[in-house]
């Protein structure tokens, strides 16, 4: 008994999924995990933990784990020796660039891996091979939200803490799912709800759980937030109710920004929205009569063609009713994977620097360029999307993917695999042969989070400390050696012992780290950034000043057009979005046993009122038919959507995955796809 016990370690991890950012104790028996015990400090959530961080661990000893490296011979792959598939990648990346330049490379980032995995990966990217083609799936996700909060406040994170949310008088969640996609931030809400009558505002296509809970929901027309949230700030402006002190005091560009709410009448809004004159008024009263505000959004409102401007407008009416800068006030827009903040935060973005310094600054570039001995290139590069077309057009000839896989969570997947197939080289590195990972030249097996060391950043912009559980499997390695090795194998000096010595790289690079050690990261102790060279982290931002030169905010005038609509061909709406059960595109928690058995696949929800007019029941086979393409699914016929609009969760495998339906329109100002505007026609294959 002595003897096993022994072998049973404890080890603390931050949870791989969402961006709440959980922190727990594995117990781990060699390679068994027993259980995963949430620890009192966790900052983040305490003693609580949801479903997936609690049980969604088998897939780090799934059979399916690759453990040699691939390369392919024609249609099959061989089974290959690290240095063979090293050296065989290195190569080809230097004949690509030789013969077509740098700027034919491109590399994507993930959001599963860490920060200082990211900061490798820009690095490779920009010192070895010479190209700001770097890119995260952010750009899938929320890179509009911070897109908004850029133009008018800054940084673009959290405003606050979850701590600070839940001491919010008014809650509003727009086009989130919460309680499914942040389960453990939605009980934060739930409690607040409880324990002081803490009101909850949520707006959202469908009446999902927190829709159920909430003290006031309301159902706008797909794609029309920015509208109400304008008309909203217009009639308060009308009233004479706005923050005069705080304008005063803290925001510039008051003129103009009144202005381009002209149009935003109430009748205007309520045309457009389908919401009330009289709702639009109520609103805007409690939005002033609460004495603190928050607003959460996620990928209903970032996941369109206008998902910047619609973030733009939340950030504006926060500034205009003085919500920022005190506890229980600001804008969260509520990250989805557990490190997607961190890995734009690091640095793998076409156009900026680790902690946002953009590379076309001359000062910044020298910076970098001095600390890695090279030139750097001064123009911006292609992001997610542009790569894509980039391909198509004959202008990327090469890309390198980690733990990301591109061929079904981008739109318009046939699109983009038909892209994969045109590609002199492709190096995929992940854990599993995914769907995009079969597209490749050379495939490198990673290894999971509980097989090393690193720091993930949630969404309250808090840097923790992940810890090794067990070795990597056996054949697999962490993506930091792996962007080491190559890197090496290219000729470049990096000697990184530990994941320790990357951070204190990009902490002595970006300003916005410069104060992280792994030091004052030991344990359960953690930092929001901006982090001072002292250690002085903000938990809360814009206490005293925005990030600006004069420290003062910005509003930011914006205009509306209707960019999307149903047909009368393609007469249904697709609305997409999580599971509580599933992740993403499920390559983790579908080999999950336990999971997998409660969600086995996904399915099309569809209202009463459409089953009853097309004469379909529980269970019925249907195929969704979109401009692009084609998915097959399950009918569940349920109260949480409504009319003509459907419902697909994006965790869909196979024929049922949504983005064989998704197209290549996307948010005008950060090219994230345009997910959750797809017009459908239905075709019923089976009634029941
Ligand atoms: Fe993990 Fe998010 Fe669940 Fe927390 S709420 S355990 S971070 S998936």
């Amino acid at each position: 008994a002595a003897m096993r016990e022994e072998r049973i370690e404890k080890t603390k991890t931050v949870c791989t999924y969402c961006g709440v950012g959980c922190s727990f104790d594995v117990w781990t028996k060699d390679r068994e995990i027993l259980k995963v015990e949430p620890h009192p400090e966790s900052p983040a959530n305490g003693i609580s933990t949801c479903v997936k961080g609690k049980f969604g661990w088998d897939y780090v000893n799934s059979d399916d784990r690759l453990q040699k490296p691939l390369i392919r011979r024609g249609d099959t792959f061989e089974e290959v020796e690290w240095e063979e598939a090293i050296a065989y990648a290195v190569r080809r990346m230097n004949e690509i660039k030789a013969e077509k330049g740098a700027d034919h490379l491109g590399f994507i980032s993930s959001s599963k891996a860490t920060n200082e995995e990211s900061y490798l990966m820009q690095k490779i990217s920009r010192q070895v091979i010479g190209t700001n083609n770097v890119d995260n799936c952010s750009r899938y996700c929320q890179a509009p939200a911070t897109k908004g909060l850029f133009r008018t406040v800054g940084y673009g994170g959290d405003s606050g803490s979850i701590d600070d949310l839940a001491k919010s008088e008014l809650v509003m969640t727009i086009g989130s799912n919460t309680a499914e996609s942040h389960p453990v931030l939605a009980s934060r809400i739930k409690r607040s709800q409880k324990l002081f009558g803490q009101k909850l505002f949520v707006f959202d296509l469908r009446k999902h759980e927190m829709a159920k809970r909430a003290d006031r929901f309301f159902s706008p027309k797909s794609g029309t937030d920015l509208v109400w949230i304008s008309a909203v700030t217009r009639y308060i402006l009308d009233q004479g109710w706005e923050d005069k002190n705080f304008l005063n005091d803290w925001v510039n560009g008051f003129e103009d920004y009144r202005e381009s709410l002209e149009p935003f009448t109430l009748e205007y809004a309520a045309n457009m929205t389908g919401f009330s004159e009289e709702d639009l008024k109520d609103l805007a009263k409690e939005i002033v009569e609460a004495k603190t505000v928050s607003i959460c959004w996620a990928m209903g409102v970032t996941q369109h063609m206008l998902g910047s401007d619609t973030s733009t407008a939340i950030s504006n009416l926060l500034l205009i009713t003085g919500n920022y800068g005190k506890p229980g006030t600001g804008a969260y827009p509520l990250r989805g994977h557990n490190n997607v903040q961190g890995c734009s935060d690091f640095g793998s973005q076409p156009d900026q620097f680790p902690g946002y310094e953009s590379v076309t600054d001359e000062e910044v570039r020298k910076r970098y360029e001095e600390a890695w001995g090279v030139d750097l290139p001064k123009e911006i590069g292609m992001d997610n999307h542009e790569m894509i077309e980039a391909i198509h057009d004959g202008n990327l000839s090469m890309m390198y993917v980690i733990g990301e896989d591109t061929g079904i969570v981008d739109a318009n997947i046939n699109y983009v695999t038909a892209a994969f197939e045109k590609l002199d080289f492709f190096i995929v590195q992940d854990l599993f042969l995914t769907r995009t990972a079969e597209y490749a030249d050379v495939v490198l097996p990673a290894a999971p989070s509980l097989e090393k060391e690193g720091t993930f950043t949630n969404t309250e912009r808090r840097i923790q400390r992940l810890y090794k559980s067990f070795e990597p499997l056996q054949g697999t390695k962490p993506d930091w050696e792996i962007l080491q090795d190559v890197a090496k194998e290219a000729g470049f000096d990096w000697k990184y012992e530990s994941p320790s010595e990357i951070m204190d790289e990009a902490a002595s690079l970006a300003p916005l780290f410069a104060g992280v050690t792994y030091d004052r990261l030991e344990g359960y102790n953690s930092l929001q950034w901006p982090v001072a060279e002292d250690g002085t982290d903000e938990p809360l931002l814009f206490v005293d000043r925005f990030p600006f030169e004069d420290g003062k905010a910005r509003l930011y005038p914006l205009d509306f057009e209707l960019m999307y609509d149903t047909t009368e061909e393609y007469d249904l709406h697709v609305n997409n979005g999580r599971l509580l059960e599933h992740f993403h595109e499920g390559n983790m928690t579908y080999r999950s046993a336990g999971i997998s058995r409660k969600t086995p696949d996904s399915f099309v929800e569809v209202s009463e009122e459409l089953a009853k007019e097309r004469g379909i029941k529980e269970g019925a086979r249907v195929k969704l038919i979109s401009e692009s393409g084609e998915a097959t699914g399950t009918v569940t016929v349920t109260d949480r959507v409504k009319g003509k609009e459907l419902f697909v969760p994006m965790n869909g495998t196979g024929k049922s995955a949504v983005n064989f339906l998704t197209d290549n329109r996307v948010d005008k100002d950060t090219d994230t796809p345009a997910y959750k505007e797809i017009a459908v026609k239905m075709k019923v294959l089976t009634k029941e």
